[in-house]
């Protein structure tokens, strides 16, 4: 069990997603009584049920065992009466303009204030990732409200943007590298300092498999302005974009150089000015977050008639990315049109089964506009895609065997931990060519060459 704390009234998280549901899950460990809410019905029946909804290791461990501290409900409004911390975790997806859509978070700021009683103190803290000045915005809807409503409440707001790792998503909130809390409001940051004190002060006992990593000090608490933590979010995220990008295109050099981009890094690394972190060469980044995060920071910037130069390039180097790894594929095969390519994993990276902005995904349609035939897998994301994108004209197939068979080469887009521990030397057997691009740089190239398979990294 966690460790003894002092439990807030009760925490209401709005939005259930990647975000909110790892949330709530480690604050009621914690010990604070968590109420979670989803417009989503089908989401809130299923998370009802005892699901987890979405694939997170130890997630649907850590729902089981803090389900008396936890609710989930449709409901807003009841959820918000009573609560002293109310989080807005919903999701604030691009435009097709770039910007982010932040009318989720002003929805849920519009239900929040139509909740709030009489007398009631509450701290409102935004945690979804939201354009410089959302915050202002929240307060300023919240307050709007209840004035028509006429109802007296204590509201103080606070932006804690979130830093978690899909794939990672309880670890991280259980270990952060700094607790980031943007408000100008000494109410609101004494409440949030309590909500947090097991996880910054680490005096919590771990849940069993998610055991605190070894060396890893205690977490920063950063208290600071919330148009600086909006900021601080944004580029944080463009941030790790360019050091991919960066990575990517010393890459693509190593390649015609004659180097190894694995090398490279390694030794970039041991530079503490630089750190390892984010220095994999592979198919470029995805996911949820980077792509619409990188968007929105150059849409705020135009905002204020500024560009971004760098994280412009950043995007574009990834773009150029994708188209690499195709054409690698395209100088050994020489012809892609009739070919058969297998795609291994559709998630932007192991651990998750989100498909948003998937780089395997853009890649198997680079490969089939250019006249490839595609047969994809993926060990927990395949059903999902097969439902998003039934008009994709890709062979979904149940088993990375089944992808392989008969395949003139085979891409790795994610690194499962089921593909690097296939044994690969006889599945490529079962291919008509066995060529195989890592674009993960994950799998014993040497193993495969000296076996007689083109085996191709990337900037390697
Ligand atoms: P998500 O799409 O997985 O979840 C959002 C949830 O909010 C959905 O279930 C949706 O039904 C629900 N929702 C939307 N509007 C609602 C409303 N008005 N009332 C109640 N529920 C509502 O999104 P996510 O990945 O959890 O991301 C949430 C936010 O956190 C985004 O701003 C994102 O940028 C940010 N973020 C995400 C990650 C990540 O790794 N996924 C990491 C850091 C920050």
């Amino acid at each position: 069990a966690a460790a003894p704390t002092t439990p807030l009234a009760r925490v209401t998280i709005v939005g259930s997603g990647y975000v909110g549901l790892n949330t709530g899950a480690v604050l009621a460990y914690l010990g604070h009584p968590v109420v979670m809410v989803d417009r989503d019905a089908e989401r809130v029946a299923a998370l009802q049920a005892g699901e987890a909804v979405i694939y997170e290791q130890g997630l649907s461990e850590l729902l089981a065992q803090t389900h008396a501290q936890l609710s989930f409900t449709t409901q807003v409004q009841e959820a918000v009466a009573g609560a002293q911390v109310v989080i807005i975790a919903v999701g604030t997806p691009a435009t097709a303009s770039g910007d982010a859509d932040t009318r989720a978070v002003e929805q849920a700021a519009q239900e929040i204030a139509g909740g709030l009683q009489e007398g009631q103190r509450c701290v409102v803290v935004v945690k979804s990732t939201v354009p410089i000045g959302t915050n202002r915005r929240v307060s300023s809807v919240i307050d709007r409200v209840l004035q028509r409503r006429q109802v007296r409440a204590q509201v103080h707001y606070a932006s804690n943007p979130e830093f978690l790792r899909e794939g990672m998503a309880l670890r991280d909130t259980l270990y952060p590298d700094r607790v980031v809390i943007g408000s100008d409001d000494p109410e609101a940051l004494t409440t949030l300092r309590q909500l947090y004190q097991p996880i910054l002060e680490q005096t919590f006992a771990p849940p069993a498999g998610l055991e605190r990593p070894e060396h890893k000090p205690l977490p920063a608490l950063m208290s600071t302005d919330a148009t600086s933590a909006e900021m601080v979010k944004y580029a944080s995220n463009a941030f790790l974009a360019v050091k991919i990008s960066f990575i990517n295109e010393v890459a693509l050099l190593c390649e015609k150089v004659g180097a190894d981009v694995s090398e490279v890094a390694r030794g970039m690394g041991m530079d503490i000015r630089i750190g390892a972190g984010f220095l994999q060469a592979g198919v470029g980044w995805g996911g949820s977050c980077f792509p619409k995060d990188v968007l929105a920071l150059q849409a705020v910037a135009a905002e204020y008639g500024y560009s971004l130069p760098i994280v412009q390039a950043a995007d574009m180097v990834n773009r150029r990315q994708r188209v690499h790894m195709v054409e690698r594929l395209q100088d050994v095969l020489k012809v892609l049109r009739g070919r058969q390519v297998a795609v291994l994993g559709l998630t932007f990276k192991p651990g998750t089964n989100d498909l948003r902005e998937s780089p395997g995904l853009e890649l198997a349609q680079l490969l089939l506009r250019r006249g490839a035939h595609v047969r994809a897998h993926d060990p927990v994301a395949l059903d999902a895609a097969r439902t998003l994108y039934p008009d994709l004209e890709i062979d979904w197939a149940a088993s990375a065997e089944e992808a392989l068979r008969g395949a003139d080469a085979a891409l790795l887009t994610t690194a499962w931990p089921e593909y690097l521990h296939l044994d690969w030397a006889v599945l490529t057997r079962l291919m008509r060519t066995r060529v195989v691009l890592d674009g993960r740089n994950a799998l014993p190239g040497d193993l495969l060459r000296q076996d007689g398979v083109t085996y191709m990294g990337v900037g390697r």
